[in-house]
């Protein structure tokens, strides 16, 4: 018998998102109406300029090589002007930016580069199940970080172990944050910082949903002093431009782990196409574009929508000032597994359970705002229907 499977991938957490998705195959199969919140991919298209861009870009028989591994110079320095213009932040365009084959790859991709064997990864919980699964790959011990709302889904800090600071070697963080929709503030990312300055941690934070908010806009954790020293970010197109599908973002900050993690990747990918970073090229120069505020409008209608019919069904929710999910609470008594398959069930409207996220997700459910108006009203006039 050939290997045909590693033992790390047993170590990787269940995927409870798999079984939501039988349930709604089957659920399709069987000729419901089936509305789903269930993935976070916006259902809007990229917008034209940034197509048109790629267009151009794809008759351009130098982008037909191989591109750069850390990004185009051209790419980089969008990167860099964005980061000035969106938040006053200064990067060298040469050692403190590498351009990423989505944030998934880069965060996927990051523990390989930057942990050894043992050493300890902090990982917040509820959170993207990517930053477990990196670990686990990299041969990292995991400390699981939990947040709950009497914080503001932010990290207490002084709940940490010590002993758990002292081994870390790197730490997730996600602002704004999926699944639960919080903001940090800029006192908040000094705080991570501080922490990474005192315990000798990398702090990686995922800034994939930064230009997706409906109230203040949300700080880089690279406007914090020193924090060039103690943290990376990434960047994601694919939120912000309705881009994801076309796998490109960037990580930016302290130049040595940028430079590891350019190092690994060269040895793994060869970059994006030239095209395609042409068109990130553009869609950086644009990031307030007339598209991308009509954008926010839409999710921030269908955020009302969803949020002002679950208060009104007595369920627990807040409605978040950025990113593009509903984060709310499970009736009493329901696992939210539960409570996912009886809705799916009974309404045809597909939600997904918290416990995906980690055990602190549990008992809580996640909606994304990926379906227009209407259909959202429907979904919640059904939910209204339903009895629980
Ligand atoms: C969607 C998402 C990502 C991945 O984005 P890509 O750039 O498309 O890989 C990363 N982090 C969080 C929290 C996300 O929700």
């Amino acid at each position: 018998m050939p290997h045909c499977r590693a033992q790390r991938l047993d170590q990787l957490p269940p995927y409870l998102f798999v079984e939501m998705d039988r349930r709604t195959q089957a659920a399709v199969a069987a000729g419901k109406d089936v509305i789903s919140f269930g993935i976070g991919d916006p259902d809007q298209p990229t917008p034209d300029f940034i197509v048109e861009r790629l267009q151009a870009a794809a008759r351009q028989p130098a982008n037909h090589r191989y591109p750069p591994g850390a990004g185009t110079a051209a790419f980089r320095k969008a990167c860099a002007d964005y980061m000035r213009r969106r938040f006053g932040v200064t990067i060298d365009p040469d050692t403190q930016v590498t351009m990423v084959i989505g944030t998934k790859e880069g965060i996927g991709h990051l523990p390989l580069a930057v942990v050894n064997p043992g050493e300890t990864v902090i990982v917040p919980e509820p959170g993207y199940p990517v930053y477990t699964a990196s670990a686990v790959f990299a041969g990292a011990e995991i400390h699981r970080l939990p947040l709950s709302p009497d914080r503001g889904w932010l990290p207490d800090w002084d709940a940490i172990p010590p002993a758990v600071a002292k081994s870390a070697a790197l730490m997730f963080l996600n602002y704004p944050n999926n699944p639960t929709g919080a903001t940090a503030t800029l006192a908040d990312l000094q705080r991570a910082v501080r922490f990474g300055r005192e315990q000798d941690v990398l702090i990686a934070h995922d800034a994939a949903y930064a230009d997706v908010y409906f109230e203040s806009a949300p700080p880089s954790i690279l406007q914090v002093d020193g924090a060039m020293d103690y943290a990376v970010e990434f960047h994601s197109l694919s939120k912000s431009f309705n881009m994801t599908g076309w796998r490109i973002g960037f990580a930016v900050g302290d130049a040595r782990v940028v430079r590891s993690l350019a190092a690994l990747k060269n040895n793994l990918d060869s970059g994006q196409f030239g095209a395609i970073q042409a068109a990130g090229v553009e869609a950086l120069q644009h990031s307030d574009h007339p598209a991308v505020q009509a954008m926010k409008k839409i999710y921030r209608e269908r955020r009302d929508i969803v949020v002002d019919a679950l208060a009104g069904m007595n369920i627990c929710v807040t409605r978040p000032p950025a990113g593009f999910y509903i984060w709310a609470r499970c009736p009493d008594g329901y696992a939210s597994m539960d409570f996912c398959a009886k809705v799916l069930d009974e309404t045809g409207v597909v939600i997904i359970p918290g416990a995906g996220f980690g055990r602190c997700g549990e008992g809580y459910f996640r909606l994304a705002l990926t379906v227009n108006a209407d259909r959202t009203r429907e979904a919640m006039d059904r939910l209204r229907r339903m009895a629980w």
